[in-house]
């Protein structure tokens, strides 16, 4: 088959903060090197390299999901010194609170603790986020190309040389249709993986190059829906809570975020290292949403938008070798994320700027060997990056023993400097913890109602989502052995794909008296769940076809 291929000098894979801000700032690296030689004030050649940025989604931020709280000191350090447009945050948080929820009360606390201060910061949607980061990259010479998929990682030995782009235009079986087009070979000299959580390539990396870190890592699923209310809540409001409905055996919570014109997000946490083969995060966001607490702050309003999102929350010993020959891992896929803080826009975005410095000097030498990008990863461990999550170490792993010996370790680590008890404190990989279905008995499970006026069924909440895939193409969801699913799986354990994946996506059907999988992989909000809790490991999620999945609204 001929592939046509393109070169590139850096390409980064996905379009979210860390890709962005990294394609920015060495953008901004070579215009100021470049200058610097035009005045004569250093030797030196000009360098005139190609800058790539591939995304998946259909548009720039469509598939970026978040009503986030920023802390804007990585943006400023982004862009100091340069003039561009002002960021499109939402409203200046005004004020937060903490509150722990039994079934039908709920409790404020009288301080919030001090990681969950946001006052400074600012609500924003993502989406927006990244389109207007889009837009000042273009501006600086930066190609975007919106509705290529990255499917596999290309390599000359160790070398990482680029990506290869999903192909298109094959029917369900995978046999080539009229409109067949071969993905694209995007040659590179240093690709920069900025994939968002458990990204495709960078498990391939990981894989090959033995990139693993010392822990596994560890993910919860946010669940999160966008509402417009009557004005129950002022903009900048943070609310913040623990308990009800997240079991305490588990690790989660909920959270409101107040943005302007009645816009507010409402999402729910919960671990991917859940013992309940039950847990369902739609289901438990439905329940917080029945909370009369959160009841009161929907009151007249109505959804507008639903979607979920993987968060890596393993935390500095999950993260695995950020680079290798050719090759560096950015954001979300390097486990940038502060999860005492629930944050990791700035981390994804110095993490992103810290790449770049790398990438400038590899191009200067022009060397892209893994002792050259090395520099990257010695950058991390020199920066306030290294230093912020040093504190927090071995903050989610003590949850994996419940939520109040997790926030009494907490405690104690917040006294020794992340210490607690061990260090590093052990963890166990999240799929392996599921309890088969005779064990977990009589835990708790959600009933199966919905009321309509705040809580949907899945599907319902799904249509929010504008999720589109084209039909007629392989499954992007590659089950890798399904008698598993058919026979094994329902024995043990329930078929937990039915809950745990947002989308209703897994669905047990009868076929000749017998169950089976079906997999509704048009309805995938690409949260990348079902491959992280699958108990036996065989679900493979791949990306679809360019353009393929959510369409999340900013508003
Ligand atoms: Fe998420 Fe997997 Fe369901 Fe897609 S199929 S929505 S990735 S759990």
């Amino acid at each position: 088959m001929e592939r046509e291929s393109l070169e590139v000098d850096v390409l980064f894979v996905g379009a979210g903060p860390a890709s962005l801000a990294s394609a920015f700032h060495l953008a901004r690296l070579i215009e100021d090197h470049n200058k610097t030689i035009a005045a004569g004030e250093k030797s030196g050649e000009r360098l005139d390299p190609t800058l790539l940025v591939v995304e998946k989604g259909k548009e720039i931020g469509s598939h970026a999901l978040s009503g986030a709280v920023i802390d804007p000191s990585a943006f400023e350090e982004l862009f100091e010194g340069v003039s561009v447009p002002d960021p499109p945050y939402d409203a200046k948080v005004q004020s937060d609170a903490l509150f722990f929820l039994t079934e039908k009360r709920s409790f404020r606390l009288p301080i919030t603790p001090p990681p969950l201060k946001n006052h400074g910061y600012f609500v924003a949607s993502l989406g927006k986020l990244v389109r207007w980061m889009a837009e000042i990259c273009e501006s600086k010479g930066v190609e975007v190309y919106p509705g290529f998929p990255a499917a596999e990682l290309l390599f000359d030995g160790d070398q990482v040389i680029g990506a290869r782009m999903r192909d298109s235009g094959r029917d369900r079986e995978g046999n080539p249709k009229p409109n067949f087009q071969p993905g694209m070979d995007v040659l590179a000299s240093i690709t920069v993986l900025g994939e968002g959580p458990r990204g495709t390539l960078a498990g391939q990396a990981e894989k090959k190059l033995g990139l693993q870190s010392s822990q596994p890592q560890i993910y919860a699923v946010g669940v999160k829906e966008l509402w417009k209310v009557t004005g129950t809540i002022e903009p900048g409001t943070v609310y913040h809570t623990f308990g009800h409905p997240v079991d305490t055996a588990e690790f989660g919570g909920g959270f409101v975020y107040s943005m302007h014109d009645g816009l507010i997000d409402i999402g729910l946490v919960v671990g991917l290292d859940s013992e309940n083969p039950r847990t369902d995060a739609h289901r438990l966001l439905q329940d917080f949403k029945s909370h009369p607490f959160v009841e009161e702050i929907l009151e007249g309003g109505e959804l507008v938008s639903y979607g979920a999102k993987a968060i890596p929350e393993g935390g500095y010993y999950a993260m695995p070798k950020l680079f290798a020959s050719g090759l560096m891992i950015v954001g979300d896929s390097g486990g940038f994320l502060n999860s005492q803080r629930l944050k990791g826009v700035h981390l994804a975005i110095k993490s992103g700027m810290l790449a770049a410095e790398a990438a400038f000097a590899s191009l200067l030498c022009a060397d892209h060997s893994e002792r050259q990008l090395k520099s990257y990863s010695e950058g991390v461990e020199s920066s306030w990056v290294r230093s912020e999550l040093w504190r927090v170490r071995n903050f989610r792993q003590s949850f994996q023993s419940g939520l109040w010996r997790g926030m009494l370790h907490a405690g104690l680590q917040f006294l020794s400097g992340g210490r607690g008890l061990r260090d590093p404190f052990p963890i166990e990989a999240g799929h392996t913890r599921m309890k088969k279905i005779e064990e977990s008995a009589g835990e708790k499970t959600l009933p199966d109602q919905f009321e309509g006026k705040y809580a949907f069924d899945k599907l319902s909440c799904l249509y929010f989502s504008d999720t589109a895939h084209e039909e007629e193409q392989p499954s992007h969801l590659k089950i890798l052995d399904s008698s598993i699913c058919d026979t094994r799986c329902g024995e043990e354990f329930g078929n937990p794909c039915q809950y745990f994946c947002p989308a209703n996506v897994y669905e047990i059907v009868q076929d000749a008296a017998k169950d089976r999988l079906k997999v509704n992989f048009s309805n995938c909000v690409h949260c990348k769940t079902c491959e992280i809790a699958d108990p036996y490991q065989v679900i493979l999620w791949t990306p679809p076809e360019g353009g393929g999945g959510p369409d999340w609204k900013q508003m």
